[in-house]
């Protein structure tokens, strides 16, 4: 099947690319390199350009013909979304839009949708179903929300179908395809500690110790790349099969703290390091952890690499052996 991934070069979407081709698709990436690496993409037709101008990305739908796309591409970083509310408000949802009509105007009505937990905001229970109120705390969360907003109203006019995928953690590193997680800069806590046990960093910087959990650091919910990806063919499946159009968190349902994932590093590598505590980042909300129980029944989503140990292993396998990233 014809497949355009936009943010294709990006951390999860180089993994997806990974995995299309090795299923027989014929893949097209859209990136615009800001983020993304072309090194990440070895061989992988590409058209650089940016989902703000409607003519980039028509131009792509129109000589390649998707018969679906995975919407990767977007700003995703919510302390900078904090900093920059009207970059995510603005550019999020007009790139998806301007996506979604390029690829109608091309006749491809199958899309699935790169969300996220921030979506739910601070949620009233926890682990978080799909039916939780939609209260987002951060523009981010905002952002991608009304990109959802907008596909149910489409969908329900018969004018495309979605999975909306609520991601919470991605994390890890896909060790067989050599493909891992490189921003810059680094926000993420797993390689901003695991830079840390590298020496690339002076020390891991813990967000706040004050918030009410077990040990004072933010539960997440980290869920691996790979397993991630897999779950993005079978909401296509689920699509092509004529499965309705629908929202599913991507988590395991396991909640780690901040100081746990510190300690996972320290096993990983058999490195001690120092960790300092600093004051809490803006927009964080204290705990978010999947119920995931609906992806597992509609999807027949199972999710293999669910232990932290064993997601912080490849992530450490991966940073070790390329320190610099991919060096572009
Ligand atoms: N965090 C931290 N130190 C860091 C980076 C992140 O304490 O160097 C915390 C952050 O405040 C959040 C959690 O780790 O509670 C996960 O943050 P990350 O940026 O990895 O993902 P997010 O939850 O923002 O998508």
């Amino acid at each position: 099947m014809r497949i355009l991934v936009t943010g294709g070069a990006g951390y999860i979407g180089s993994v997806m690319v990974r995995m299309l081709l090795s299923r027989g698709h014929e893949v097209l990436v859209f990136d615009d390199l800001s983020r993304g690496h072309r090194n990440a993409l070895p061989d992988t037709p590409l058209d650089v350009g940016n989902l703000t101008s409607l003519e980039d990305i028509t131009k792509t739908c129109q000589s390649f013909m998707p018969e679906a796309c995975m919407h990767f591409a977007a700003h995703s970083l919510v302390d900078e979304s904090v900093r920059d509310p009207l970059k995510y408000i603005r550019e999020n949802p007009v790139g998806s839009l301007n996506l979604i009509r390029a690829l109608c105007e091309s006749g491809c009505r199958n899309l699935v949708f790169s969300s996220t937990c921030a979506v739910y905001g601070i949620p009233e229970k926890v682990p978080i179903t799909e039916d939780e109120k939609t209260t987002p705390i951060n523009p981010y969360g905002v952002s991608k929300l009304l990109v959802e907003n907008a596909l149910v109203e489409l969908a329900k006019r018969d004018v495309l179908k979605f999975v909306s995928l609520r991601y919470f953690n991605a994390a890890g590193a896909d060790v067989e395809n050599d493909l891992g997680e490189d921003h810059n800069p680094e926000t993420h806590l797993i390689p901003r500690v695991i830079k840390a046990a590298l020496g690339i960093e002076p020390e891991a910087v813990i967000y706040g110790d004050d918030y009410p959990t077990k040990d004072g650091t933010c539960i997440r919910d980290y869920i691996h790349v790979s397993d991630l990806c897999e779950a993005h063919i079978l909401a296509l499946e689920h699509i092509l099969k004529g499965g309705d159009s629908i929202f599913l968190n991507l988590g395991n349902g396991n909640g780690f703290s901040v100081r746990e994932v510190i300690d996972a590093v320290r096993r990983a590598s058999g490195v001690d390091f120092p960790v300092r505590v600093d004051r809490r980042r803006e927009g964080d909300p204290p705990i978010l952890v999947a119920s995931a129980q609906k992806t597992r029944t509609v999807l027949g989503w199972k999710p293999i690499l669910t232990h932290i140990d064993q997601i912080v292993e490849s992530a450490w396998i991966w940073h070790s052996r390329h320190p610099h990233g991919y060096g572009d």
